[in-house]
Parts: structure tokens; sequence; C-alpha cells
């Protein structure tokens, strides 16, 4: 058997040595080719670079005719070589013509060999291009070489990367990494964007590749591999939540992968075979981005991108390279790539920079788009593979309505964007004309139509919509973008801060509702199986009364005799409201004492968000004041499908009769007892969504700002009474299986509303 001659750890170091030489680019590949032909005692030694086109091009060859380089191409997928590029596989054969997959080129000469070891040149998991090495006698390749030439091929792919080989492109053609891609994803936000990618967890830029000393790199990695393990027994032990997403479920996966021999075993491996400890990282990495690029189960997919995370921390251990740099300073048109991110963090960027955000996973009422809708930041979820695809600095453009990302757009895309962008700003102009039309249906049914709000910065954009005041004010906003527990002082600040710029318009502030997806960077939290469903919100106000205390007080002071209105989030049973409402009671009583000015009118809503609510509205609604339906969470309980989970988040259709049915309740019942109700979830702020809600007698719509303009036009256009009948009907006796959404489409195709 054939072995290779001083093994790979001699052949990184001789690539080193050439890669320092002063040669030309075209020089220095043909001898890269040369040495691992001689290191591997192979014939043959053929470089492959992917091309833009999906061709890929023969850059360079010990071994076959000399005029085939940069004439001979094969397709992703065509012959051997296009199979290991497709697959970013290893292929190793004895007797590779008798292949199936065997494509022979007869410009290469290539038919005399027998024996075939190709590799994928791999980067981030990308296929950059292929390294083979043939002979001409039948032989066995072991794995060992094959490790060896991925090893090699590590380094090819840096070179790729880094543009080494640019001057040997074609005019016309450029390398596969930087071809434009596009990502059919789900909007979370209407808008467009174009901007530059920042990634949100920034790539480790590894510079040193070759290993000066083996033993000294190993010593490296394990004392790098003890520190991180330290650092998640850490952070498992004290339960904190490191960043807003990091949950103990990841971090027991991590926990698992850091101790797991066989991926440290490989790393290791990397190192014999010559590598610097962070190179060996990243050419363990790429496996496992290969992987899961071309993975299905989204179950093993997840524990992939855990492993790639795991690799990073791993990285940044090794190059001392923190994060919280780049998170700082943000270009200008920055959009964001993440594979997931909380609110909390979202709201760590600077938000005059920021202009949109792309995340692998979310669904569309996750926390994190909504914080992005009420930002005015364009926002898509899903886009499958994204991060690992991107580079920052790369141009990229976000399609808000239709969830189409263009990541490095061609130049007619962009173009295409740029009109697009100066056809919305009419639209806009457009609705802004309407602004101060009375919100009235065409056969004189009022809507009110209101603001989600959260932020100081987003409500002078009532001027803009022309709304009739902030139907949900988050309070939990402000205590997620601080750095600690904002004091009664800051809060009051805020609230007062609201009201003014609001003017005479109501603004109804929500108590916190914390938990869920809403995590506290500055507050241990302790671990849930399902926070949804967990400790939060009013929940956690009520067992915490001092928290509640402080925020009712600071809303008291702010209104300092102005109206008031106070709403009280996820409602499970009465009693939680009377005690809320006994809460603000105790301190308007204190205030009195004080002699401090009372609100001119106090009132206090209840959200109808869980549906045990709905068996208990003849109790609960003579205490409100008003109500609220919030529908993100209505829908997610009644319908048992996690709202941030995209795998189950749109199954099923929230104005499906169900659904409706229980919307249709609560409206008869704050009818009944003749206290105004309002729809505050992300239903009201969609066309089709909002006509529904309408034709079951809601009239006071709560929505991000960017809907106000539709929504209204919808109103300006409509008769609503003829679809409050037949939808009424549809509800009460069924549609003989028309759903109501075909129903409302219908009539939106006969009265030719604009949706
Ligand atoms: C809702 O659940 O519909 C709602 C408005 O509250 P949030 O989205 O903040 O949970
Ligand atoms: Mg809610």
């Amino acid at each position: 058997m054939v072995t290779s001659i001083g093994g790979p750890r001699v052949l990184l170091r001789q690539l080193r040595e050439t890669m320092a030489e002063p040669l030309a680019s075209q020089e220095r590949l043909d001898k890269i080719v040369g040495l691992i032909a001689d290191n591997m005692r192979a014939d043959v030694c053929s470089f492959y670079v992917l091309r833009d086109d999906g061709a890929l091009e023969l850059f360079a060859s010990r071994g076959l005719a000399a005029e085939s380089v940069h004439m001979t191409t094969l397709r992703l997928g065509e012959g051997l070589v296009g199979l290991i590029a497709a697959e970013a596989e290893p292929l190793s054969l004895e007797n590779a013509p008798s292949h199936p997959g065997f494509v022979y080129r007869p410009e290469t000469g290539e038919e005399k060999y027998n024996a075939f070891l190709g590799v994928p040149v791999l980067r981030a998991g990308q296929t950059l291009g292929v390294l083979v090495v043939q002979n001409a006698e039948r032989r066995h390749y072991g794995e060992d070489e094959t490790e060896a030439m991925l090893t090699t091929a590590t380094i090819l792919a840096e070179m790729i990367a880094t543009s080494d080989f640019d001057n040997l492109i074609k005019p016309g053609s450029d390398i596969d990494l930087r071809r434009p891609r596009m990502f059919n994803g789900v909007s979370f936000t209407d808008g467009i964007a174009l901007g530059t990618v920042v990634l949100h967890d920034p790539r480790v830029v590894v510079s040193n590749f070759i290993a000066e000393d083996t033993d000294a790199e190993k010593v490296r990695l394990e004392t790098a591999l003890e520190k991180m393990r330290v650092s998640i027994d850490a952070m498992l032990d004290h339960g904190d939540m490191v960043g807003g997403t990091d949950h103990r479920e990841i971090l027991e996966t991590y926990r698992m992968f850091a101790n797991d021999r066989g991926w440290v075993n490989r790393l290791a491996e990397a190192i014999d075979n010559g590598l610097s400890a962070e190179a060996a990282v990243e050419r363990v990495q790429n496996d496992t981005r290969a992987r899961m690029l071309r993975q299905t189960d989204p179950y093993i997919r997840d524990r992939l991108h855990d492993l790639d995370d795991l690799a990073n921390r791993l990285l940044r251990v090794l190059t001392g390279d923190g994060q919280a740099l780049a998170r700082k300073a943000l270009p200008d048109n920055a959009i964001l790539v993440a594979r997931n991110m909380g609110p909390a963090e979202l709201l760590e960027y600077d938000r005059k920079k920021l202009r949109g955000v792309v995340l692998e996973e979310g669904g569309t009422t996750a926390h994190v788009a909504i914080v992005a809708r009420s930002l005015g930041i364009v926002a898509v979820g899903q886009a499958q593979s994204i991060v690992s695809m991107s580079e920052t600095g790369d141009d990229i453009i976000l399609d808000g309505p239709s969830g189409v990302v263009h990541l490095r757009p061609t130049p007619d895309i962009e173009q295409a964007y740029v009109d697009k962008v100066r056809v919305s700003a009419r639209r806009r102009a457009h609705y802004a004309a309407l602004k101060d039309k009375p919100s009235v249906t065409k056969d004189g049914v009022e809507i009110t139509l209101l603001h989600n709000s959260g932020l100081v910065a987003d409500l002078p954009m009532l001027d803009d919509t022309g709304a009739s005041g902030v139907g949900l004010f988050r309070t939990e906003l402000q205590f997620m973008i601080a750095s600690k527990l904002p004091r009664l002082q800051e809060q009051q600040e805020l609230y007062a801060e609201a009201m003014e710029i609001a003017g005479g318009r109501p603004v109804v502030f929500r108590l916190l509702d914390i938990g869920g997806d809403k995590v506290l960077p500055y507050q241990r939290s302790m671990t849930e199986e399902n926070p949804a469903m967990g400790f939060r919100s009013i929940r956690l106000g009520l067992e915490r009364p001092g928290l509640l205390r402080t925020q009712i007080r600071a809303l008291l002071l702010a209104a300092n005799g102005r109206p008031l209105k106070i709403l009280v989030p996820m409602v499970t049973e009465t009693f939680e409201f009377t005690q809320t409402r006994m809460v603000v009671q105790k301190e308007v009583e204190r205030l009195r004492r004080q002699g401090k000015p009372l609100p001119s009118r106090l009132e206090l809503g209840v959200m109808v968000e869980v549906p045990s609510l709905l068996f208990e509205l003849d109790q609960l609604l003579p205490q409100a004041d008003f109500v609220s339906i919030g529908s993100n969470d209505l829908v997610q309980f009644l319908t048992a499908s996690d709202r941030a989970n995209p795998r189950v988040a749109t199954n099923y259709d929230p104005i499906g009769m169900p659904r409706l049915r229980a919307i249709r309740m609560v409206v008869d019942a704050a009818r009944r007892y003749n206290i105004p109700i309002t729809m505050c979830g992300e239903l009201a702020g969609k066309p089709l969504e909002a006509l529904a809600l309408m034709a079951v007698g809601m009239t006071r719509l709560s929505m991000g700002p960017a809907s106000i303009g539709p929504i209204k036009e919808l109103v300006l256009n409509l008769d609503l009474k003829p679809i409050q009948q037949s939808v009424g009907a549809a509800l009460s006796d069924g549609a003989n299986g028309v759903t109501i959404r075909a129903l409302l489409q219908e009539w939106i195709e006969k009265q030719n509303l604009p949706v």
C-alpha cells in the first residue's frame, strides 16, 4: 500500500512556505497541487473551484493535461467531482471509471487513472470547490488520507474566501461563495429594507491556520475546552439566562457536546494533521455545517445548530475574540442576521442605524417580531441557513410583505427594490392623506383605530397616522432594554412622557407582562418547561407585589391629575383582576393621603387572552371598565400551538370558526355589560383578519402604526353590515364547509376592497 510522505504536517508546513513565497497566483496554485500530489504519492492532484454559475472549473492540476486547466468544467452533480460538491462528502474509489457517476472528459486524459479520492473544499458548510488525487494503479485510500485531504482543503477554502485566486477568475464570472442568494422566509413586518449584513453572532476570524507546534496547540485546545466547560457548568448551576435565548436545554446540549469524546477526538486529530487549534475547530465545524445544510429533520438540525454554536464559543475562547465590540459599532442601514434572537437582544442595538432583522427561526407573533414592528424595523423569519451563507458587510434586501430575502442582490434586483421603495413611499403619502378623514365605514359604522406601542420613540407616529390613541402600551419593553430594573422615578418619567406626546389621546398602559419569551437580562429567572404558560405577567405581579405596586404608583404619579387607563394582562380567573384592583385602590388611597393629584378618571381593564376567561365573562366583566382581547396568546392557548414555534404557529387559522366564535363571545358579552372592547393582538393589523373582527362587531382595533393606513383605507371603502350578517350566520349555523376566510375573500372581491 502506498502511504503519504512525511504526513499531512509536513505538507502543511510546505504549504505555509509556498503561501509566503512571492509567486503569481497560478504558479502558487500549481506548486500547491504538486506538493499535495507528492505528499500523497498520487499521480494526479486537481483542484476545482465552484463558480457562481454552478460550474466546477479546473483551476490547477498536476497530472491532467495542462490545456484542460481553466477549460474543463463539470456541473454540480455531474461526474464524480460534481457529486462530491453537491453532497459535500468525500468519495474514495479503487476503480473510478467503473462508478456510474464517472464522466469522461477527453481533454484531460483522465481515463488512465483508476484510484480516486476527492474531498469537498468547505467553508461554513458551503462547498467552494473540490480537491482530488488520483493514481493509475487500483488502490484504496484510507481514512487517514481522507482526513489529510480534508485538512489541506481547509487551507484552500481559506485561500478562496480571502480572494487569493481572484485574478484567475474569468471576466464575467465569480466564485460561488459570492453568488447572489434568495431565501423564502416568512413575513414578520411590512416594509422593505436595503442594507448591509451584520451577523448577530459575528464569525470568529481565524488567521493562524497552521500549527507551529502540535503539542502546544493540543494544550491550547484542552485549556480552552476546559474553560468553556467550566463556564457552561457555571451558567447551568446559576440558572442564568445568557443573552435571553440560551435556555437550559441548549446549555445541557452544549455540556453534552463539550464532553463528547468523539467531537474532542476529531479536534485533536485535526491538530495532529498540522492545523492550529482554532483551524481544527473550524475544520470540524465545517462538517457540522455541511450536515446542517443537508439535514431535513428539524430536531437533528437544531442539535447540529447547537454544536455549531458551541464551536463558535470555543473559537471565541481560543482567539480571545469578544462579541461585545461588534455589537456596538453598527454601520448605517444595518440588517441583523441571526439564527434566533430574543426581544431584549434586538433592543440592545442602536436603533437609529438598524433597518432590519432576518432570523432562521421565529414565528410571526414571537415577541422579537412584535418588538421589530413597534420599532419600525423590517423583519423576516425562517430564512433557512442564511447565517452560514452571509458575511458581515454583504449587501442584503428584505422584502417584508413577502418574506423574501435577497443576499448579495444583483444590480437589477437592487434597482427593482429601489423602485419599489419609491412606490411604497407614494403609498405612504397616500395613507398620510387619509389621516384626517373620520374612520367610518361606507354604511356609517365608526371604527376606532389605535396604536400598539411600548417605547417613547414610536409615539410621535400618532401624528403621522392620525390614530385615536394607544390601545396597548407594552410597558415591559422599557424593562427589557434596561440594564437593571427601572426605578419608580424612571418608570414615572416614561409614562408621563408617553401621555404628553399622546396629548389628549388616550394611552392604555398594560401592566408588566414579563415571562414567556420576554426575559429581563438582569433578572434571574427559574427555568421553566413551558414559559409561555408559566410564572409570567400578572401571576408574577401578584406574587411579587413590590414590583406591581411600584409600577402602579409610577402610573398614578405620571397621570398627575389626567385620566389614566390601566390594563391587566394574562388574567386567568376573576380573583386576579380583583386583587389587582385592590392594589390599585391602595395606591390611590396612599396618593390621596399624600395630597397628590388623583387621576381625573381611572379605568381598569382586563385582557382576555387565557381561554378560561371565556367561561367567566359574566363574573368578570361587571368588574372591569374595559376589555381588550390579546389574540396572540388567546389563539396560541385555544389551539395549543406555541406562537413562537414556526412548526405549529401557523397550523390553524386564527379566524377559523372556533377562534372567531370565541372572539364573538367576548364582543357580545362586552356589549351586554356596556363596556368598550378592543382587539390589541396582531390580528387587528391585518386587513382580512381585521375585516373578520369588524364582522363580529368589534369596532376598536389596536395595531402596529404601519398598519393604520391600510386598515383605514379598508374601513373607508367598506359596507360592513352585509358581511356582518353572513359571517354571523356562518358562525351560528356553519357555512357548508366554506371557511370564514373564503367568505371574507369573496366579499373583498365583490366590493373591490383594498386588501
Ligand atoms: C396578545 O397576546 O395578543 C398581546 C397583545 O400581548 P402580547 O403579544 O404582548 O403577549
Ligand atoms: Mg399576550
